[in-house]
């Protein structure tokens, strides 16, 4: 089986020909979230074009940073990136360009399946994954499949769980989200609302490999920031838990670059906090966070 994946991403979008779970090629292109769904599409195209020309493709996957509903191939989320994609026929999308059919599912749950088929979930039925970059993403596997619900949003909107405060959320609307309190794009925000003072202050583009940094040099400031993710990361973690009673949870995303310590410090945070009387999960890195939400989209697209 022969198919596209589309990776719609807020920085990049990706795409990548894959034949029988194999990536053959890929290609990456900036996003263009201001400048709308279309547009951004029209950045891969030309790509898409020369692999159809090339392979007999029987379909094409997409990937969105929001809630979607893969039977009606629409998504329902009307916030955060690509606003206008609500609005938006993919399929008709596929169909008059390409001639292809076409699924459209969650990024995160896409990441799922792709971790579940070839990555560091194969084998393993319950899961829940954790994806840590300019939000928080979230996908939860129970018996095998990706859980859905009646509105195909369980598991991925944990990151929007409340968590105190009145921040407004730059994803859902809400105020006090989790991931307003710990993620890429609350980050500025962050710093600039703490009374801790520091040159961090003064950065313009914070991220987590400038507060490594920061950390490593003793900056109170961005210990403080890094000890509250962690705390945050936790709890959205004992949240997935308690609702799909997984053995197993797999942590993803660009903050993970943070390296062992990252890791280290939030499966101790979950493992100290859960109540599994059952006895002590497992965790796991995802084996290509880079790849797996591309792989998820070939293996849901069978
Ligand atoms: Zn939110």
């Amino acid at each position: 089986m022969t198919t596209v994946s589309v990776d719609l991403g807020g920085t990049n979008v990706k795409s990548a020909l894959i034949k029988d779970g194999v990536i053959v090629e890929s290609f990456s292109a900036p996003s263009r979230s201001d400048a709308g769904i279309r547009e951004t599409l029209s950045a891969v195209e030309h790509v898409i074009m020369d692999w159809k020309n090339k392979s007999d493709i029987d379909g094409i996957g997409v990937a969105f940073p929001g809630i979607v509903d893969p039977a009606k191939k629409k998504v329902v989320s009307r916030e955060g990136k690509f606003e206008d994609a609500w609005l938006f026929d993919f399929e008709g999308w596929a169909r008059e360009r390409f001639d292809l059919p076409l699924i459209l599912e969650n990024d995160a749950l896409a990441a799922a399946a792709g971790e579940h088929a070839f990555g560091a979930a194969k084998g393993c039925g319950d899961f829940v994954l954790l994806i840590l970059g300019t939000g928080i993403g979230a996908s939860a596997f129970m018996d095998g499949k990706p859980v859905r619900g009646k509105h195909n949003q369980a598991g991925i909107t944990m990151g929007h769980v409340p968590r105190g405060g009145d921040r407004p959320c730059a994803c859902c609307g809400g105020v006090g989200c989790s991931e307003s309190r710990a993620s890429t794009w609350a980050l500025g925000y962050m710093i600039a609302e703490s009374p801790i003072d520091s040159p961090l202050k003064n950065e313009t583009t914070p991220d987590f490999k400038l507060l490594k940094r920061y950390c490593e040099e003793g900056d109170a400031l961005a210990v403080s920031l890094f000890e509250e993710c962690v705390s945050v990361w936790v709890d959205v973690i004992l949240s997935l838990v308690y609702a799909y009673d997984p053995e197993l949870v797999v942590l993803s995303g660009g903050v993970l670059k943070w390296g062992n310590e990252l890791f280290d410090r939030i499966k101790k945070g979950v493992l100290e906090k859960a109540w599994t009387e059952w006895g002590a999960l497992r965790f796991a890195a995802a084996s290509d966070p880079d790849a797996s939400v591309v792989l998820g989209l070939h293996e849901l697209a069978k």
